[in-house]
């Protein structure tokens, strides 16, 4: 997630949408697709959890293969109960064996705090359920992240659980020591 650099209309050139022009695009994606004859359980039996950022592009920056990992998104990568929850099936009924959990320099979150919700509920007249996961310190926040999975009480595997900040200048990721 990123602060909102510039506003974008939803409505691109003629009356199509950007959802148009996706749907659009699928339809030559698929016009030269070949059912690969994957099976639904990772390749490399991992999952990646990251922050949904428009700039980090996981296959690529990770030199992932289609089929290859889960890929569990969302504003900053946290671990929530239903990043476990996605983990989880992960785990138990496609295989997957080891967690790494991506943060990013210059995340949304890191503007943001729990004053949202408060602000949120001024606003509409409704406290959300959900916490804003907001942090200013994104090592931490990985390190929490790393706490959470390994800790879950659902996950079988939590041996090989890693997490790193990407840096969204020079594309390159830091490891963060889970102490
Ligand atoms: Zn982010």
């Amino acid at each position: 997630m990123t602060p909102s650099a510039r506003p974008s209309s939803a409505v691109l050139a003629g009356d199509s949408t950007v959802t148009d022009r996706l749907v659009a695009a699928n339809a030559r994606y698929a016009a030269a697709f070949a059912d690969p004859g994957m099976d639904a359980r990772p390749v490399l039996g991992v999952a990646v959890v990251a922050c949904m950022d428009a700039r980090l592009d996981l296959h690529a920056a990770l030199g992932l293969e289609l089929g290859d990992c889960h890929t569990v998104r969302n504003a900053g990568g946290v671990v929530t109960d239903d990043v476990i929850r996605s983990l989880t099936i992960s785990q138990r009924a496609l295989g997957t064996r080891s967690v790494v959990l991506i943060h990013h320099t210059g995340c949304g979150l890191e503007t943001l705090t729990e004053e949202f919700r408060h602000e949120l509920e001024m606003e509409v007249g409704q406290r959300p359920a959900w916490a804003v996961e907001a942090f200013r310190d994104v090592e931490q926040d990985v390190r929490q992240s790393m706490r959470r999975v390994r800790t879950s009480p659902f996950l079988p595997y939590t041996d090989d659980v890693r997490g790193f900040v990407f840096d969204v200048t020079t594309g390159l990721l830091r490891e963060v020591d889970p102490a």
